[in-house]
Parts: C-alpha cells; sequence; structure tokens
C-alpha cells in the first residue's frame, strides 16, 4: 500500500519540483497559469497504460535533484529495495549520486544506500568496496561497519570480520567479545582442516582473550590436544566448560571421558564425575556415572542410582536408561512390556530437538554457534529439563 501510494505521490513530487524549478528561474508567468510540462504528460500516460518502468524513468528524469526532492529519491529507492526491486533501487541511487550539486550528507546517505542496494542484488563484493570507502571517509558512519561486518559473515572472511568489529567496538564502545571470539574459532576450524594445528590453537587462545567463557574454543582446543596426543592439555581445556558454561558439560562429557580414558585414570573419572553432580544436576553426568557403577558394581547398584536422581529431577534418558537396566535382568513378558515402553522414550527423545536458542527459540538437532534463525552467535545451548540431556 505505501508504494502504491507513492508511485501516486511520484508525479506530484515531480510536477511540484518542475514548478518550484519554473517559479525560481522564470521572472514572471502568466498569474496563477503554469504550462503543464510534455514530460509529465507522457510519464502519467506511462502510469496510466500500466507501463510503471517508463513512467517511473520519465518521472526521474524531470526531478531535478535539488534539497526538494533528494528526499524523494531516497524514499523511493529505499522502498524499491524492500520490495525486491533492487534494479530500479540501483538506479535511482547511482542517479542520485552522479549529481555534483549534492550536499555531502546527502551523498553519503545515497551511497550507503547504493551499498545496501548491492548487498540485496547479491554483488557483495561492490557493496563491500562501496561500504568500506564510506566507513573510512565518514567516522560517524557506524551502519557502514555494521553492514560490512554482515558482508564478512556471509562470504566467511573471518580475518576480515575480525578487525571490523574491533573497530565497531572502537567506535561505539560496544563490546563484541562473544562474536569476535567466535569468529577466532571459525578461523581456527578453517586452519585445522588446512593442517595447521599450532595455528589453530593460537587463534583459540586469541577467541579466549576475547571471552574468556567462549565454550567452544575450550571443545575445540581439547580435540585439536587430544588428536594430538596431548590427553593431559585437552583434559585442561574441556573440564574448563564445567566454569565456562555449566549448560553445556554434556557437550564436553565425551571429551573429557576420552581424556581419562587415554589417561588410565579410571577411580579419577569418577571422583570427577561425581563432583559435577555435586554442583550439576545434570542427566549427562548421571548416565555416564551410572556406566561407571554398572562396570563396577554391577546393574542393581547402577540402576538404584538412577532411580534415586530420576525420583528428584524427572528425564526422559534417565527412564530410558533405567528401562536398558532393566532389560539386563528382566524375562519374557515383563521383557516384552519393557520393550514397548523403550520404545515410547526413544521415540520421542527421536523428535524432540536437542538444542534451542534462547534469542530467538530455533530449535534443532545440531548444535549451531551461530543461529540459522536469528545469526546470533552463541545464543544456541543444549535444551535443559525433562527431555534435556
Ligand atoms: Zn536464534
Amino acid at each position: 500500500m505505501v508504494f502504491e501510494a507513492l508511485l501516486l505521490l511520484l508525479p506530484v513530487a515531480a510536477f511540484s519540483g518542475w514548478l518550484i524549478g519554473r517559479r525560481s528561474r522564470s521572472v514572471k508567468t502568466e498569474r496563477g497559469r503554469a504550462d503543464i510540462p510534455a514530460d509529465y504528460l507522457k510519464g502519467m500516460n506511462y502510469l496510466l497504460n500500466e507501463q510503471p518502468d517508463k513512467a517511473i524513468d520519465t518521472f526521474i528524469q524531470m526531478l531535478d535533484v535539488d534539497s526538494n526532492t533528494v528526499e524523494t529519491h531516497l524514499a523511493l529507492g529505499g522502498l524499491f529495495r524492500r520490495r525486491g526491486e533492487v534494479d530500479r533501487a540501483i538506479r535511482i541511487h547511482q542517479n542520485l549520486i552522479a549529481r555534483p550539486t549534492l550536499k555531502k550528507d546527502e551523498r553519503i546517505q545515497a551511497l550507503f544506500e547504493l551499498g545496501q542496494d548491492y548487498m540485496r542484488a547479491g554483488l557483495l563484493d561492490r557493496a563491500e568496496t562501496l561500504l568500506s570507502e564510506l566507513a573510512e571517509s565518514d567516522q560517524r558512519h557506524h551502519s557502514a561497519l555494521k553492514l560490512l561486518l554482515d558482508i564478512y559473515q556471509q562470504e566467511k572472511e573471518w580475518q576480515n570480520a575480525i578487525q571490523v568489529a574491533k573497530k565497531y567496538e572502537l567506535r561505539m564502545g560496544k563490546d563484541l567479545g562473544v562474536s569476535i571470539a567466535q569468529f577466532y574459532c571459525e578461523l581456527a576450524e578453517q586452519v585445522r582442516a588446512q593442517g595447521e594445528p599450532l595455528r589453530a590453537l593460537k587463534l583459540l587462545k586469541k577467541a579466549l582473550n576475547e571471552e574468556r567463557s567462549c565454550v567452544r574454543a575450550s571443545l575445540l582446543e581439547a580435540d585439536i590436544e587430544i588428536s594430538a596426543g596431548d590427553a593431559k592439555s585437552a583434559l585442561r581445556a574441556a573440564q574448563r566448560v564445567e566454569q565456562q558454561d555449566a549448560d553445556f558439560i554434556p557437550e564436553a562429557l565425551p571429551l573429557i571421558k576420552r581424556c581419562y580414558q587415554v589417561l588410565g585414570r579410571r577411580d579419577e573419572f569418577r571422583r570427577y564425575l561425581q563432583r559435577l553432580l555435586d554442583n550439576h544436576s545434570s542427566i549427562a553426568v548421571v548416565l555416564e556415572l551410572a556406566e561407571l557403577i554398572h562396570e563396577a558394581e554391577g546393574e542393581e547398584a547402577a540402576e538404584k542410582f538412577v532411580t534415586d536422581f530420576l525420583k528428584h529431577t524427572p528425564s526422559v534418558f534417565g527412564i530410558e536408561r533405567l528401562i536398558d537396566l532393566n532389560l539386563e535382568r528382566v524375562k519374557d513378558e515383563v521383557k516384552d512390556k519393557l520393550l514397548v515402553l523403550k520404545n515410547v522414550t526413544s521415540d520421542v527423545l527421536k523428535n524432540k530437538p536437542m538444542y534451542q536458542c534462547h534469542h530467538c527459540g530455533f530449535n534443532g538437532r545440531t548444535l549451531h554457534w551461530q543461529c540459522p534463525g536469528c545469526k546470533c552467535w552463541n545464543t544456541v545451548k543444549p535444551v535443559q529439563g525433562i527431555e534435556g540431556k
């Protein structure tokens, strides 16, 4: 509706622009009567014949770009872009920029709009060049930096993303440490994939310098260290997760377990798990402990341990494990009934999201460090509660 209204206003704007120009230029015309310009009639004719492209071209040619019409051009260009008609938006903004009479602020605004047009059109290289120049030439232009940051994230140019984010932090006094740490993690994954684990570890250190509670950096560091055969360093890194964000303990546990196995410290692992459980009511820890109890003391002890936990903290994963433990002991009819129950719990868990973004609510079964929904970094977490792990 807004667009249609603006389209209708365009001939009015063109006409009044022409009138203003005419009044200022001509000394005297017949009072109260002005000749309607031929271009205006031509434009109206195109509009009436449902040829909006030609109509717009005509009206734009008529519109003298001066302080009275710049706003109209900018509003129209912005509307075209929002409607997805990017070619028209680009034409309007390029037409504006070409005018030598444009004031500095208006030129900057038009360049910024053109940068957004290029982004929308997928012309990221052009948008990048234009917005970089804008961000450099006009120190106040924080929006250009923000769009540049979007471009570098889309193009996975993490080094550039880090530079721009730091510039933005400086200018705006805003802490972007959470995002910058993630950019370092992205870089670390890239260089690790290129066979440079030591360089990756250095980048992870930078990530942690930016954001001490960056769980991803710790998990990645642990993974690189254990792959390199350094289980002690890996364990140190993975155990850091508890302090960084206890909700991620289920993500760190498989690595921690592997480290203790490599180090051959089984008893220590059990004590560690017990201490974790004393501080965090985590079903993942309970299941891990239940496994150790099962091996050392048999299924009855493990079953009692899980049951005691479930009495005060209900968990579908806990119930499933309890069924498994019982299945080992029972026979025939009871076993059949338990298998039916197990199928039910498995079905419940199979379709439940394991991770959720606490910014936009996006959920899924894979851990994304950048939310696919809202594009925020580090907002997706393991689901807690009765269906959580
Ligand atoms: Zn989200």
